[in-house]
């Protein structure tokens, strides 16, 4: 009866037969391999909700585990939770992340095979909580000494310095990654956590000039202004107030109520500590963020020739203290452009809209570049040392990929496109990984021929034609042209649209180009390089004015980032963690049957359900099913001296196991029926 405690109940307590029973028809089954019919969808929805109901918000499907967002605090997440799931088998315990953080953990130390887990699902269904909870319980569970104390610490307090500088409020989610983050946990022979690294994937740029109604700038920006002493405010130049400038204004909801600016400053300014930065160099990051928000504040008026000229100096004069750069110098290069033909540097003056676009491209540029110096700021203090000393011995890695999830809303840019692609190619992964006997694989609509990208005469408009020419005869990509009469009224000129796996997106392919080219003109690439704040010198590089070589287009880098990632991740042995948005309305205890539906279609958990339960419903290992049943055997009770194997084979023929109903593998018993093991569980209850 213990197993089905665990199936029904929650973890621990063991109940009667007949109060199993019924707590299973009210908290339904804890792995979906055990609905009875496993092929309704609906049934599956309808044990979804019966745990969610229930705060029950992790079921499995086999091994890949499902999680519902409960919008609330939920006391499962307590020290003595982590102790219950520390070396813990699978199906001893409820579902929890845990069990999948802890099953990855033994495989690694073990196996000593490099692990990676796949979080994944749309954007609020809750993947960086969950990341950050696996991160915690490594961080609680494994060993340590003090060097591994500091490092455990910095892994933990990375987080919310990206948050931070990645994370805004948008409509979908009030704390959005706005980048992709891949983070290994490196282990050394003793299973203690001795380093990490994390690859950042394209920061959302666009957002530090421009935000959507109802949509924020990052975080970093309100939590300086909101929590900021006044000493470092007056040194920065700033006031507390966000309405005073351009770049925080355009969302218009610069207080949220689920977020405490201050508070969170406090946060973040501790952490940045422990991840070993000193006093000078936040001063130097934090001028940085001020920089931006005076950069916004720049203003044009046109002159007779209707040449830009900057009217507000006072905002110059501070972007040369912050920025450490001449401040007569940044002002002629924000309203001149500089090109180099023949040999010879020809400046020309910019009109209004040109020095409006030069502006935002810089602030755009200071701030993704520091993002970067960030990353690679906290790798450093990540870094794992033993790698240095003599005759050591290489770590085993854990990767945790927390990636911006699938988007859609109204209007759809190049960063959803680039997002959704990326999703695309994750979900692309998880089929060819898990269901590639039974799926044919998906096609990545993807990102289309490199020369349609390309910059050159091309407008927002030849690109899209040349997008046709390459891609139109893709089912799954269509344009106002090619589309038939019905169709084409809901679909602008300007626009394509593509089925993803998740859904059909709309995209407008205004600024498409521009985003993707990324553009910084000359000059003012050249007066960043002269630099005086070290975070900004560091990040423009002399090199770069002399590289002759064309830069990468952004979806091309993008692309190709991706494809290295999809590598790292073959490499490793994966787990899954599949997550679900209840509601898009952010509340607790609400269960949108018809959003949850369409998540569990693209996730393709029906599938995965229907794989898992056409091969074998239960995999164990034979130390493990030895030690549980042995006691049902007078051969196999108290100990078995033979090989685990040999125990097992005696023990399921004397409990009369038919031959159709299990498989011997290298070092796991493979039962296909539920049923099955049901019965074996109910005799030790005997
Ligand atoms: P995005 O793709 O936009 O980054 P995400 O999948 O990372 O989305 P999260 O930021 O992890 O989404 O979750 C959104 C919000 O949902 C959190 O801020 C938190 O309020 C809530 N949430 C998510 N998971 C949990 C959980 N396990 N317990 C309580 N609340 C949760
Ligand atoms: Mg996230």
């Amino acid at each position: 009866m213990k197993f089905r405690a665990a199936v029904a109940g929650s973890d621990g307590i063991r109940l009667t037969m007949e109060s199993a029973l019924t707590a299973r028809d009210r908290v339904g089954v804890q792995d979906f391999v055990l609905l009875e019919n496993f092929t309704s969808e609906a049934a599956f929805i309808e044990n979804l909700r019966k745990r969610f109901k229930e705060n029950l918000i992790y079921t499995y499907i086999g091994s890949v585990l499902v999680s519902v967002n409960p919008y609330k605090d939920l006391e499962i997440y307590s020290r003595q939770h982590m102790e219950r799931y520390r070396g813990v088998s699978f199906y001893e315990v409820s579902p929890h992340l845990y069990a999948i953080a802890d099953n990855s953990y033994r495989s690694l130390r073990i196996e000593r095979k490099d692990q990676c887990i796949l979080i994944s699902g749309e954007s609020g269904a809750g993947k960086t909580e969950a990341t950050k909870k696996i991160l915690q319980y490594y961080a609680v569970t494994c060993p340590a000494s003090d060097q591994v104390e500091t490092v455990k610490d910095r892994l933990l307090q990375s987080n919310p310095v990206l948050e931070a500088f990645g994370n805004a409020k948008t409509l979908r989610n009030d704390n959005s990654s706005r980048f992709g983050k891949y983070m290994d946990v490196q282990f050394d022979y003793k299973g203690a956590p001795v380093g990490g690294h994390i690859l950042n994937y394209l920061l959302e740029k666009s957002r530090v000039v421009h935000q959507n109604h109802g949509e924020r700038n990052f975080h970093i920006f309100y939590q300086l202004l909101e929590g900021g002493e006044d000493d470092l405010l007056r040194r920065l130049g700033l006031e507390k107030n966000p309405q005073q400038y351009h770049y925080l204004v355009k969302g218009q909801c610069a207080r949220v109520s689920s977020i405490n600016d201050k508070n969170d400053w406090k946060v973040v300014r501790r952490a940045l500590s422990v991840i070993n930065f000193n006093d000078n160099e936040i001063e130097d990051l934090l001028s940085i963020v001020a920089s931006v928000l005076h950069l916004g504040n720049v203003q044009f008026a046109a002159n007779e020739q209707g040449n830009a000229q900057v009217t507000t100096e006072n905002q110059i004069k501070y972007l040369a203290r912050l920025l450490g750069v001449e401040g007569s110098v940044l002002r002629e290069a924000l309203i001149h452009k500089m090109i180099i033909a023949k040999g010879e540097e020809l400046v020309s003056p910019l009109n209004l809209e040109q020095a409006a676009y030069a502006r935002d491209a810089l602030a755009k540029a200071v701030y993704g570049r520091t993002f970067s110096w960030l990353v690679n700021k906290i790798n450093k203090s990540l870094a794992y040392k033993g790698a240095e000393c003599p005759g050591w011995r290489s770590a085993t890695v854990l990767g945790l990929l927390d990636i911006y999830g699938f988007e859609v809303f109204q209007h759809n840019s190049f960063e959803q496109f680039c997002i959704n692609y990326c999703n695309e190619k994750l979900q692309q992964l998880f089929i060819e990984l898990t269901l590639k006997s039974e799926q044919e694989e998906y096609e990545s609509e993807g990102i289309a021929d490199e020369e349609c990208l390309r910059p050159g005469d091309a407008t927002d408009m030849t690109f899209l034609e040349k997008l046709e020419e390459t891609v139109k005869n893709h089912p799954h990509f269509l344009t106002h042209k090619l589309a038939d009469q019905k169709t084409r009224k809901s679909l602008g000129r300007e626009e394509f649209r593509l089925l993803h796996y998740a859904g059909e997106v709309t995209y407008i392919v205004t600024g498409f180009l521009d985003k993707n080219n990324d553009l910084l003109f000359r000059n003012l690439k050249e007066t960043m390089c002269s630099s005086e704040n070290p975070i900004i010198n560091n990040c423009f590089e002399r090199t770069e004015l002399t590289d002759k070589k064309r830069p990468e287009t952004v979806a091309t880098q993008f692309k190709n980032s991706l494809s290295k990632l999809m590598e790292i991740l073959m490499s490793k042995e994966p787990s899954y963690i599949r997550c679900i948005k209840p509601n898009d309305a952010k509340q607790a205890g609400r269960f949108d049957e018809v959003l949850i539906r369409h998540q569990v279609k693209y996730l393709g958990l029906m599938e995965n359900l229907r794989v898992r339960r056409a091969g074998f419903a239960y995999r164990r290992k034979y130390e493990i099913f030895l030690q549980r049943y042995k006691s049902l055997c007078s051969e196999t009770w108290p100990t078995w001296e033979g090989r685990p194997h040999d125990g097992v084979s005696v023990l399921v023929k004397h409990l009369g196991y038919k031959q159709e109903e299990y498989k011997m593998g290298r070092t796991k018993i493979f039962i296909r029926f539920p049923k099955t093991l049901f019965a074996t569980e109910d005799a030790l209850e005997i």
